[in-house]
């Protein structure tokens, strides 16, 4: 027989459970994903909803910086190249057809992926799909065009050079990763980007190896009937013809062992943890980190912080294994030393399982509400959806990490913490 205190607990403990559950939100996308994929092996991820006859149309390469073999920098290169147009739609034709349809375009490039991003309302989708298909599939790339294009990226190099907290995060990459591809910043190294206008000929190797239908998400979300807009795709890239890419086996977790870099951040003493964790392909666990960085470093954490003090986690879906970041600021180096061994017992804590439930609760739902709220417009759903698929390998990524954000336990937490967080 059950004791009837204990009954009584264990039905309290249950109707708290089923109340934390009924306050979170039943979905983090504001409408169904749908996934299709031509016969080529593109891939089409669509996302319908009513956002006021704006719809966002992004083109999702999964190659970036971590994909380039002699030269750095040449996959933003590439990037910058496709807003030169084609022979058939030379540049000042794409941009004038572009604003006359009311499309703000951007692109950007990063370690797993390059992307090009569009928003632009509703009935201007046709004549965009048909752009962006020209362009992505018969880019030109002239070495006057490079030579140009090298000038812009050197401009922005000298922006990132400037900032401090960037300097302290690169050097704790060059720590973390040595020898790797992925240590240096995914506009390349200042030696290549100084010599990026002769390397006409790496972009147009680049841009044949990895610009191939195998390697492309379509990212449609907004305001759009979901079966005209396939059929228009389907026309624009059905016939888009390239060699199968043969993709390796996914990435093996090698773990690295823990680094702590030191320095200073815009005049404050800072201390910056990195944290090795699994590639994103394993999305639950990078559930797992994405609490921990909550727990740890986030609004809710329990490390109280005095005057001038500061604790900012970062963490990024990465398709290599890639960084936990946990940064740590104060006045001064004393001052610091004390916070780093509260910070210290934290995650040992963490470690040991001694993590309050109420505070993971929380946790959990910020995280979840918070990125109902982010994923409100067109623009930021597909980008949210691009990056998860470039990083897991598949368009249901970030539904993927979600919920395991949703799902995961105090026990899951703590094994996590065992297996990544050990301190340097
Ligand atoms: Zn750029």
């Amino acid at each position: 027989m059950i004791p009837a205190g204990y009954a009584a607990a264990r039905m309290h403990a249950l109707l708290l459970a089923v109340l934390a559950a009924a306050s979170l939100p039943a979905h983090v996308l504001p409408g169904e994903l749908r996934v299709e994929k031509l016969s080529n092996g593109v891939t089409v991820a669509l996302v319908a909803f009513p956002a006021n006859g704006v719809v966002a149309f992004d083109t999702l390469i999964r190659a970036g910086a971590r994909d380039e073999r002699d030269t750095t920098g040449v996959a933003h290169l590439v990037e910058h190249l496709l807003f030169r147009g084609t022979a058939r739609v030379p540049e000042a034709e794409l941009k004038r057809r572009l604003q006359a349809l009311a499309v703000d375009a951007n692109g950007e490039t990063d370690e797993d992926y390059t992307l090009f991003s569009s928003v632009a309302p509703e009935g201007s989708l046709p004549e965009l799909i048909q752009l962006e298909a020209e362009r992505l599939q018969h880019a030109r790339i002239s070495a006057a065009d490079v030579v140009d294009e090298a000038g812009s990226v050197e401009g922005e190099q000298a922006v990132r050079a400037a900032d401090s907290e960037q300097a302290l995060a690169a050097a704790l990459q060059a720590a973390t990763f040595r020898g790797r591809p992925h240590r240096h910043d995914p506009l390349g190294t200042a030696a290549d980007i100084h010599n990026l206008g002769k390397a006409a000929d790496a972009a147009q190797r680049f841009y044949a190896a990895h610009y191939r239908p195998e390697a492309v998400t379509l990212i449609v979300s907004g305001a759009f009937d979901v079966d005209a807009v396939l059929a228009e795709i389907a026309r624009a890239y059905g016939g888009w013809r390239g060699a199968a890419i043969t993709e390796g086996a996914p990435a093996k977790f090698e773990r690295h062992t823990a680094v702590r870099v030191a320095g200073q951040v815009d005049g404050s003493a800072a201390a910056l943890f990195g944290f090795s964790i699994p590639p994103a392909a394993h999305a639950r666990q990078l559930a797992a980190a994405e609490l921990i960085a909550e727990l740890l470093g986030g609004p809710l954490s329990k490390l109280s912080l005095g005057p001038g003090e500061q604790i900012e986690a970062s963490i990024e879906p990465r398709r290599d294994p890639s960084l936990l970041g946990l940064m740590l600021t104060a006045p001064d180096a004393a001052r610091l030393a004390v916070l780093e061994s509260r910070f210290r017992s934290s995650v040992e804590d963490l470690r040991a399982g001694r993590i309050d439930r109420e505070q993971l609760e929380q946790v959990r739902r910020a995280l979840l509400w918070n990125e109902v709220a982010r994923l409100q417009t067109p623009a930021a759903v597909a980008r949210a959806l691009a990056i998860h698929a470039a990083a897991t390998g598949r368009p249901t990524g970030l539904d993927e990490v979600f919920a395991g954000i949703r799902a995961i336990d105090v026990a899951e937490v703590a094994s996590f913490a065992r297996e990544c967080l050990e301190l340097p």
